[in-house]
């Protein structure tokens, strides 16, 4: 028997700001969630963008997901995507915390994942300036020695990971 698909709601993890992006000509960035996310749904859902909104699925929701049900990124407070990026070949997984920092329990498990699954992972932290969230976030690299050199250098230039 076919699994149920999992759902979103209640989780607004992606609509809140913590993957920076842009609405409808409004700016979303950790601290300054979608202004149609109401915390548990999206009040304009009928007349959301195709892009980023109707196309983005993150790893918890996705079918077949890898994530265990305790990932949703609403309680384990962080927010998984994936194919997002390669490297040398590789699939890289990207974390991003709800919140400051990616809780240690979830932090681990992403790490034990990488690690059987040579699965070369991205995660953020928040970064708070003057007690407000910053737009911009540190990267860190979980991999190996060259990849995390590689990080490194397209953070450096900027390189837009997601
Ligand atoms: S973060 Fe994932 S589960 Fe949460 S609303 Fe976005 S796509 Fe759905
Ligand atoms: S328009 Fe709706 S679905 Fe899209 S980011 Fe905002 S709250 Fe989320």
């Amino acid at each position: 028997m076919k699994k149920n698909p999992r759902v979103c709601q209640p989780c607004t993890a992606c609509c809140d700001g913590w993957v920076s992006m842009n609405i409808k000509g409004v700016d979303v960035y950790p601290g300054k969630p979608c202004p149609h996310s109401t915390g548990k749904g999206c009040d304009d859902y009928e007349n959301r963008p195709p892009d980023p909104c109707v196309h983005f699925q993150c790893a918890w929701v996705q079918e077949n997901s890898v994530l265990p049900e305790w990932m949703k990124p609403n309680t384990a407070r962080v927010l998984v995507v994936r194919d997002k990026l390669q490297w040398q070949g590789l699939s890289v997984d990207l974390a991003v915390p709800v919140g400051k920092r990616i809780p240690p329990r979830a932090l681990n498990w992403l790490k034990q994942f990488a690690e059987t699954q040579e699965r070369p992972l991205i995660y953020a932290e928040q970064i708070i300036e003057k007690g407000e969230y910053s737009p911009s976030q540190n990267l860190i690299a979980y991999g190996p020695a060259a990849f995390q050199q590689e990080v490194l250098e397209w953070t450096a230039a900027g390189r837009k990971l997601w």
